[in-house]
């Protein structure tokens, strides 16, 4: 069990900003810019590579949220939205998660 599974079932705490039946939104625990929020899906998928598509509507709906959570957190002069897939790309905790960054300037590439 990964430790935003435990998030989901409420075994270890978390700030968190938005939840629904489909999905999960927390500000992350190790923020690199001023608004740092992951938004999970409530399903244990591990990565983009694992993604069925069974759940074409669920990334959708995801999408969806992060667009209200940037608005919720003012975030009208830009954010930016990364996925992690696997190792090299440094991916640490294998349930897909949506990082929302915003409230600096973020270069372009990223590292
Ligand atoms: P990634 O490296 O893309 O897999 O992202 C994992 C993210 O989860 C990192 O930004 C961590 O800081 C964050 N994280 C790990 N544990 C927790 C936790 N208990 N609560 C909130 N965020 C966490």
């Amino acid at each position: 069990m990964t430790i935003f599974k435990k998030i989901i079932d409420r075994e270890i705490p978390a700030d968190i900003v938005f939840e629904d039946d489909q999905c999960l939104a927390f500000r992350d625990i190790s923020p690199q810019a001023p608004t740092h929020i992951l938004v999970i899906p409530k399903k244990e998928i591990s990565a983009v590579d694992a993604l069925s598509e069974e759940d074409e509507a669920l990334v959708g709906h995801i999408f969806l949220v992060i667009r209200k959570i940037a608005k919720d957190e003012g975030l009208s002069n830009g954010f930016r939205v990364v996925t992690n897939n696997g190792l090299l790309a440094g991916q640490t905790v294998p349930h897909l998660h949506f990082h929302l960054l915003g409230g600096r300037p973020l270069n372009w590439p990223p590292g």
